[in-house]
């Protein structure tokens, strides 16, 4: 089975988006961050914020910076979804920082 990947689509965050994130006290986040994902989705990117909490969600023309809980599936082995709630693309599970594993909705 060929691993999937990440779209890895890049956003920068706005200086308007850095300070909402200031006046939610969400702190640490990158200046620059990337979709996460599958590879091939359709038009709607989203990257991660906070984990689980806080998403940038972007589609040509259109941002919008939001709290999403997580997707909330699981894997049958019990791994929970990275991805946030109504996302596009599979289902991203297993922990932030490996690939895509190629699991198919
Ligand atoms: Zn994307
Ligand atoms: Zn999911």
């Amino acid at each position: 089975m060929a691993e999937a990947v990440l779209c890895r689509d890049s956003v920068e965050l706005s200086g308007r988006e850095r300070s909402v994130l200031r006046s939610m006290a969400v702190r640490g986040t990158a200046a620059e961050l990337y979709c996460e994902l599958e590879a091939g989705h359709g038009h709607e990117h989203a990257a991660p914020l906070v984990r689980g909490e806080w998403w940038l969600r972007w589609w040509p023309g259109r941002r919008v910076l939001e709290s999403v809980a997580d997707c909330g599936a699981e894997s049958e082995e019990g791994v929970a979804c990275l991805a946030p709630g109504g996302h596009e693309g599979g289902h991203r599970f297993g922990p932030a920082d490996a690939g895509w594993p190629g699991e198919r909705r």
